[in-house]
């Protein structure tokens, strides 16, 4: 790829390349696009070769030339403009088509965003329900429902976000669980089309959430296309080249959905914008809500972060008045927040790690005809597998950490590297055969209260058993059938479901969150907590949460009966007082090798490469959190700045280095700014 050309180069000859041919004559990137991705490659100093293709759809990568779409589509006949609602019966995908097609016609790659095969398409035009047509790539919407009637917070914060269209401004969305952000968004959405602009919307998990794509598709009538790692590559190209030709109307999709080429785009939401998933842990290590952010500021248009638990980031750069806030305070519904109660568990006797105060509050529930969630963040059956004798662990053999033991199926696995053992029947050191699991997880709990609640439907929800998009919307028309259930999952059920018969929410082990070593350790905590609770009594009954604790009198666990920003102050103090982000700078280089020396002695030398300066410091080299992972030994060396300049000054100097040091090919290294993995 040409970026640019040049006269004159210092670069050796050898390292050359000849330009041959021309092959485009314009460019593969709309020119704000171009702007963003050498931004980031310069931002988190990463290769801009690496960079660019991620603004190129699958087929594009690997040289196809880039898809034109305004072609095949269809439209529905005299017939099928006649069926009764919900008909064909009995052909389910069928009858959906029947009624996308309803707002007008659609191509052929719209309707493969929205899911329809081929075959259905081909089923409807043999039964003479629809015919084949041209469809122009003019973007065409209208609203499918109407919107509600939003409250005064709601439409404070839709007036202002929708005036400061063609400029770019960031507005940060704080609102309870439920207070009705999502018809924020979606009124925005609505202002920014008739603007005749594209919106684009990033949400954490797009698998994990089948609600919110239904509310997206119940609103409006337009081209919505969805961008997610579960899609084809076929699919993807088309979605792409809608959304880069200004067919769509409104793209929906995960974290590298950030790079998409869009032709017009009026609107950015990032929703959840506290969530990790926004963060990329390898290659390219980006966060795509600050990427977005940046994207705002070339493309002039607002961008808006939703959340009911900020990060500390953005909470800071709101009191610094850098971004406008809008707080929804209540809920817009009929739904009141919940009520919390801890439960002070020390000493207590726990089955699968449930005292008896919360088995009977979870039965009482259930007897009442209500849903419960219990929230256990480790997946698996126990952490570890023990031997009672000699004190044997199941340690994994490549990694510094314990392999978790399951029972469905069973065996032993590593969380971290993915390797899978048998479970051994006696002890590999003394062969004894009593070998027990230690730490709960959730298969454990799981079958205590399969046995416990026979009577009631047990439902796990974690990674284990909820792989993709059929599984979780299996789950969701469950449970909102409204009959008693349990569940029991992992923070995969804190994720923005909209569960209205939850009135239980119950959360095993607050502890298991607050000893974290990493520094976002206590914001975590936080939030997770906060999301947790916001499950409960979204609807007519009113929610409780218990929350299990051996620490009821530490300070965080106290704050979880105010809200959310009232522990923000305390946390932000922290942070500024250790240098850490959000007032200072961050940027780890990373190295991983064969032996641990190798690394170290790399990054050693890369720091005696810097002159000492009291603006910066540099912390290491230090082993990782976990310092071998698959069988590499991981090192560090962490940069603390004062302010973002001198930062990437420093970063610059020291890859400048760490390019020209002599070093094994055994050896990878890699920088890491704004880390969100633990240090
Ligand atoms: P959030 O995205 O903040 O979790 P939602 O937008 O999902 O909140 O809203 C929660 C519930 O409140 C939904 O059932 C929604 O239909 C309802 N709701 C939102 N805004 C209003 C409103 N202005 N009037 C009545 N109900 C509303
Ligand atoms: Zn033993
Ligand atoms: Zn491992």
């Amino acid at each position: 790829m040409l970026l640019a050309t040049a006269e004159e180069s210092e670069v050796a000859d050898d390292k050359l390349r000849v330009a041959s041919e021309v092959l485009d004559t314009t460019s593969m990137y709309p020119p704000p696009l171009l702007a963003l991705l050498s931004w980031a490659a310069g931002y988190y100093h990463h290769p801009i070769g690496e960079v660019l293709p991620l603004g190129l759809s699958p087929g594009e990568r690997r040289g196809k030339p880039q898809r034109q779409l305004g072609e095949a589509g269809v439209a529905l006949t005299e017939r099928g403009r006649g069926l009764a609602p919900g008909a064909p019966h009995r052909a389910p995908q069928q009858a959906r088509l029947v009624s996308l097609l309803e707002a007008g016609p659609l191509s052929l790659s719209e309707l493969a965003a929205h899911g329809i095969s081929r075959t259905v398409v081909k089923a409807l035009i043999e039964r003479e329900l629809a015919s084949p047509c041209e469809v122009h790539a003019e973007q065409d919407w209208r609203l499918r429902s109407a919107p509600l009637e939003p409250n005064s917070a709601q439409q404070n914060a839709i007036n202002a976000i929708s005036t400061a269209a063609g400029g770019f401004s960031v507005h940060l969305l704080y609102g309870v669980t439920g207070s009705g952000k999502t018809e924020v968004y979606l009124q925005s959405i609505a202002f920014c089309l008739t603007r005749g602009e594209q919106a684009l919307i990033l949400l954490p998990e797009i698998a994990l959430t089948p609600q919110t794509l239904s509310r997206f598709e119940s609103r409006f009538a337009a081209p919505v296309v969805t961008l997610h790692s579960g899609m084809g590559g076929a699919e993807r190209d088309r979605a792409w080249a809608a959304a880069r030709q200004g067919s769509a109307a409104i793209i929906l999709g995960t974290r590298s959905a950030v790079f998409v080429p869009l032709k017009k785009l009026g609107l950015l939401i990032i929703d959840e914008e506290h969530d990790t998933a926004f963060v990329q842990q390898d290659g390219l290590r980006y966060s795509a809500r600050d990427v977005a952010i940046k994207r705002g500021q070339l493309e002039q248009c607002p961008v808006v972060l939703g959340s009911a638990t900020p990060s500390l980031e953005s909470w800071h750069n709101a009191e610094r008045g850098r971004y406008r806030r809008h707080t929804l305070p209540c809920r817009a519904g009929s739904g009141v927040l919940p009520r919390q109660q801890l439960i002070d568990v020390s000493g207590l006797e726990l089955s699968a790690g449930l005292s008896r105060e919360l088995v009977r509050r979870i039965d009482s529930t259930l007897q009442a005809g209500h849903q419960v969630m219990v929230f256990l963040n480790r997946r698996g059956f126990a952490a570890a597998l023990m031997c009672h004798d000699c004190g044997w662990s199941s340690d994994c053999p490549d990694c510094d950490a314990r392999m978790t033991l399951h029972k469905t199926p069973s065996g032993l696995h590593c969380h971290h590297c993915g390797r899978r053992a048998e479970l051994p029947r006696q002890c590999p050191d003394c062969g004894s055969g009593r070998l027990v699991g230690a730490g709960l997880g959730t298969q454990q709990t799981e079958a205590f209260l399969q046995e416990r609640f026979s009577t009631f439907p047990v439902i796990r929800v974690d990674s284990d058993n909820m792989t993709g998009r059929e599984a979780m919307s299996q789950l969701v028309q469950r449970v909102l059938q409204g009959d008693p259930v349990l569940m029991i999952g992992t923070q995969m059920l804190s994720k923005g479901h909209h569960f209205p018969h939850v009135t239980l929410v119950a959360v095993v082990d607050a502890d298991a969150l607050l000893f974290s070593p990493d520094f976002r350790g206590e914001e975590r905590l936080l939030q997770l907590l906060t999301q947790v609770s916001g499950r409960a009594g979204r609807e007519a009954t009113p929610g409780e949460v218990l929350i299990q604790t051996r620490h009821p009198q530490h300070p965080l666990i106290q704050q979880l009966e105010a809200p959310y920003d009232s522990a923000l102050p305390l946390l932000l103090s922290q942070r500024s007082k250790a240098g850490l982000p959000p007032e200072g700078a961050l940027a780890v280089i990373r190295c991983d090798s064969e032996n641990r020396q190798e690394g170290m002695t790399f990054l050693s030398e890369l720091k005696r490469s810097q002159i000492v300066d009291p603006d910066y410091q540099m912390i290491g080299p230090i082993p990782a959190a976990m310092a071998r992972r698959k069988n590499r030994y991981r090192t560090q060396l962490v940069v603390a700045a004062r302010g973002r300049a001198k930062l990437s000054t420093i970063v610059t100097s020291l890859v400048a280095v760490a390019e020209s040091t002599r070093h094994s090919h055994r050896l990878k290294w890699f920088v890491d700014v704004d880390p969100y993995e633990s240090l």
